[in-house]
């Protein structure tokens, strides 16, 4: 890659990252909330390692991918970078799509983060991987999930229904090698953002009386960081506004 093309791309990237930081600033301040409660956490799925390396060196050190193999790839590419001695040059990785319980041992062994666990048995799956981690050197911490809600009861776009959410939580909170952050969610594709949201806040809120601990909210996208924002999101998952449109793929 041409050192001419590295240069424009930094500097496109570095321009939508500052306008992006501008605009979750904005919903957090028109929302009322504290500083420092609303994190941006890009999600580089379908671009290539060289654009993360451009945002980590832009001083970002969290990303989200959605697909097992594709992310597997990167975290290889990326870790000479993330495990230099400098303070604060790891990276903290998110899985945020869905995941095949086949799955779930790679995962656990790079994975900071998995935000789409909707199911005792992917949970369970995954208990075993940061397990096997952990004994292995491979992790120093538990794995940290979230827990997907459905919010339209669609089984195919992931999620556990509302009525089992407490159950799952159970579940996760007593494994040895997870640890529950909190709840994730995608607003229905024909549902209205901001009804979708308060139904998710409304489900956090509950949890959280349950799970003290449970603080993170991981919702908002591209189209409606402020809607999720509004509702009390601590962690949008952003890539279309900073990255651009996703390259087309035949994956
Ligand atoms: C791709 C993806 C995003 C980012 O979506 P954009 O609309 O491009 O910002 C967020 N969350 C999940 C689960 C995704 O798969």
């Amino acid at each position: 890659m041409a050192e001419s093309t590295v240069a424009s791309r930094t500097a496109e990237l570095s321009a939508r990252l500052d306008g992006l930081l501008a605009r979750i600033e904005a919903a957090r301040v028109a929302a009322g909330r504290e500083p420092g409660s609303v994190r941006l956490l890009p999600v580089t799925k379908f671009f290539p390692a060289r654009d993360i390396e451009i945002l980590y060196r832009l001083g970002r050190r969290e990303f989200g991918e959605s697909r097992e193999q594709e992310a597997t790839a990167k975290v290889a590419d990326l870790r000479a970078l993330a495990s230099s001695d400098e303070a604060d040059s790891a990276i903290a990785w998110h899985m945020i799509g869905r995941l095949q319980r086949n799955k779930a041992r790679v995962v656990a062994r790079w994975a900071h983060t998995v935000h789409s666990v909707d199911s005792e048995r992917l949970a369970t799956a995954l208990d075993a991987g940061a397990r096997a981690a952990l004994d292995a050197g491979e992790r120093a911490e538990p794995l940290r999930v979230l827990l997907q809600v459905s919010l339209d009861a669609d089984p195919g776009r992931g999620g556990v229904v509302p009525e089992e959410l407490d159950r799952l939580a159970d579940g996760v909170a007593e494994s040895a090698s997870l640890r529950l952050g909190g709840l994730m969610a995608i607003p229905p594709l024909d549902a209205d953002a901001d009804s979708a949201f308060a139904r998710l806040a409304s489900l956090h809120t509950s949890l959280l009386g349950r799970h003290p601990g449970a603080t993170e909210l991981s919702a908002g996208m591209s189209g409606d960081i402020e809607q999720a924002v509004e509702h009390g999101s601590t962690c949008v998952r952003v890539g279309t506004a900073l990255m651009g449109p996703r390259p087309i793929t035949s994956a």
